[in-house]
C-alpha cells in the first residue's frame, strides 16, 4: 500500500539472540554450547564460527601481561651478534627499520615499523585495556572502538612473519659469519607465541556481549538479517540501508561489499603489473670483497639452494614465489567464477577465499630478510648490502593482494547456489523465521 506522506522510521529493535550469521556464506544458525577446545563450524560452508575456550580469561590476561614484559625485554636485549675473525657486530630488533630510515626509504621503513613494532605494542595495550577492566567488570571509555580495531588489524600485525624473516636471515648469515644468538631472540620468539596465544584464547563473543549485550538489531520481523564481520552482531537489512553502520560496534556493514568485484579486479591488476618489476629487478644489491652482485628473488632462492641451505631456500621460495602467484590465481578464479555465475564448488571456493586471506601476509618474509640484512652488514663485516629496486614493488604486491582478498565478498559465491542446495533455503533469514525455528526446536 503506497503511503502518501513520508513514513516515520520504525524504532530500532535491539535484543540478544543465540544466533550467528556466517560471514562467508550468509547462513543463519543457532549457537549451541561448545565444549572446551572444540569449535562450532558453519553447517553450510565449514567456516569456524565459535571456539569453546574454557577458562579463557586467566589465560588471555596472563599472555597479555607476559607479552608486555617480553616486548620491553626483547627490544632492550641484543638480538644476535655476528662474529667474523676479530670483529663482531651486535644487532637489535629495530636495526632493520633504522637502517631503512638512514637510507631515507620512508615507505619501506614505515611498513616495517608499523607491522613489526607499532601494531604489536598497540595490540598488547588493547588486550590489557579490555581484559583488566573485564576482570573487575569496569567499563572504560572507547573500549568498543579498541575491540573493533583489534579485530580489524589482526592480519596486519606481522611479528610472526618477521620472526620467520629473522630466522632466515640468521641462517643466511651463518654461511659467511658466526651468528651468536643474544637473549633478545628467544625473548622475541616467546613474545610472538604469547601474543598469538593471547588473541587465540580470548573469547571475543563473550567480550562483545560484555561491551554491548544486544547482538540482534532490526526494524521489523521481516527484516533479513546480515552479519557484522567485526562483532558478529546480526543487523537487519533496513538498518544497513539507512545507516550503513553496525549499531553495536560502529563498523561499516554491507549486505554485499559495494563494487566488490571491481575493487578486487583493480587490486589484482595493480598487483600483477607490480609483480613484473618485483621479479625482474634485483631485490638486493651486495658487495663482497670488492665485487658487486645483485640478486633477484629467484636468484636468491637458487643461491640458497646452491649453498646447501635447502630448508631456507624452500621457505623463501614458497613465501616469495609460490604464495603470491597462488594467491593471485585463486583471486582471479574467484572473481571469474562469480562473474560467470558458476554453479557448484561452493564450499571449495569459500575455502579458497579463506586460504587467500590467511597466506598473503607470509610473503612479507623476504622484505624483512632484506631489511635485516641491510642493517646487519652496515659495518662492512660481511660485505655491504643495499635494498634493490624490486623491494618496494614486491612489498606493494603483498599489500595489494591482501587488500584484494579483503575487498572480495565471499557471499557472492553462494548467491548462485540453487534454493535446494544445502544452504539455499536458509539464506536471507528474517527474525520471524528465526522465531518459528526456535519454537519448532
Ligand atoms: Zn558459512
Ligand atoms: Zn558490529
Amino acid at each position: 500500500m503506497p503511503a502518501r506522506t513520508a513514513q516515520p522510521t520504525p524504532p530500532l529493535i535491539a535484543e540478544y539472540r543465540d544466533w550467528l550469521v556466517c560471514h562467508d556464506c550468509g547462513v543463519a544458525q543457532k549457537v549451541v554450547p561448545v565444549a572446551r577446545d572444540l569449535q562450532l563450524v558453519c553447517c553450510n560452508c565449514g567456516h569456524p564460527l565459535y571456539f569453546g575456550r574454557g577458562s579463557w580469561l586467566d589465560k588471555t590476561t596472563a599472555m597479555a601481561v607476559s607479552a608486555l614484559v617480553l616486548f620491553i625485554a626483547a627490544h632492550v636485549f641484543d638480538f644476535f651478534t655476528l662474529v667474523l675473525g676479530n670483529s663482531s657486530q651486535t644487532i637489535t630488533i629495530l636495526a632493520g627499520a633504522g637502517s631503512l630510515i638512514e637510507r631515507e626509504e620512508w615507505l619501506l621503513a614505515s611498513l616495517v615499523l608499523v607491522t613489526t613494532f607499532i601494531l604489536p605494542i598497540l595490540e598488547i595495550a588493547a588486550l590489557l585495556y579490555l581484559l583488566l577492566p573485564y576482570r573487575f567488570n569496569k567499563r572504560l571509555p572507547g573500549q568498543i572502538h579498541v575491540m573493533r580495531w583489534l579485530e580489524r588489524l589482526q592480519h596486519w600485525i606481522m611479528h610472526d612473519v618477521f620472526l620467520l624473516g629473522v630466522l632466515v636471515t640468521t641462517v643466511k648469515l651463518g654461511d659467511s659469519a658466526t651468528v651468536v644468538p643474544g637473549p633478545g631472540l628467544p625473548l622475541f620468539f616467546l613474545l610472538v607465541a604469547a601474543l598469538q596465544a593471547g588473541y587465540w584464547f580470548m573469547d571475543k563473543r563473550n567480550i562483545w556481549s560484555w561491551l554491548y549485550p544486544n547482538n540482534c538489531f532490526s526494524q521489523s520481523d521481516e527484516d533479513v538479517l546480515y552479519d557484522c564481520d567485526v562483532c558478529k552482531a546480526m543487523v537487519g537489512e533496513s538498518i544497513i540501508r539507512h545507516h550503513g553502520y553496525c549499531p553495536r560496534c560502529g563498523a561499516r556493514i554491507y549486505t554485499r561489499i559495494p563494487q566488490s568485484l571491481q575493487k578486487t579486479t583493480a587490486l589484482i591488476l595493480a598487483a600483477i603489473i607490480l609483480y613484473i618489476p618485483a621479479n625482474l629487478y634485483s631485490i638486493m644489491l651486495y658487495e663482497e670483497l670488492g665485487t658487486n652482485y645483485d640478486s633477484t628473488i629467484l636468484a636468491g632462492v637458487i643461491d640458497l639452494a646452491a649453498a646447501g641451505l635447502w630448508m631456507v631456500a624452500l621457505v623463501v621460495f614458497v613465501a616469495s614465489i609460490v604464495v603470491p602467484i597462488a594467491k593471485l590465481l585463486m583471486l582471479i578464479f574467484l572473481v571469474w567464477s562469480v562473474k560467470v555465475r558458476m554453479e557448484g564448488m561452493y564450499t571449495v571456493r569459500t575455502t579458497m577465499y579463506r586460504v587467500t586471506k590467511f597466506i598473503g601476509r607470509w610473503s612479507m618474509v623476504d622484505v624483512y630478510v632484506v631489511t635485516l640484512l641491510t642493517s646487519v652488514v652496515q659495518f662492512g663485516l660481511v660485505g655491504h648490502v643495499e635494498p634493490g629496486p624490486a623491494l618496494l614493488p614486491f612489498a606493494a604486491v603483498v599489500v595489494l593482494t591482501m587488500l584484494a582478498a579483503e575487498t572480495f565478498d565471499p557471499r557472492f559465491i553462494w548467491d548462485n547456489a540453487p534454493p535446494d542446495a544445502a544452504a539455499g533455503h536458509m539464506r536471507g533469514r528474517t527474525l520471524a523465521q528465526l522465531n518459528s525455528m526456535n519454537n519448532s526446536d
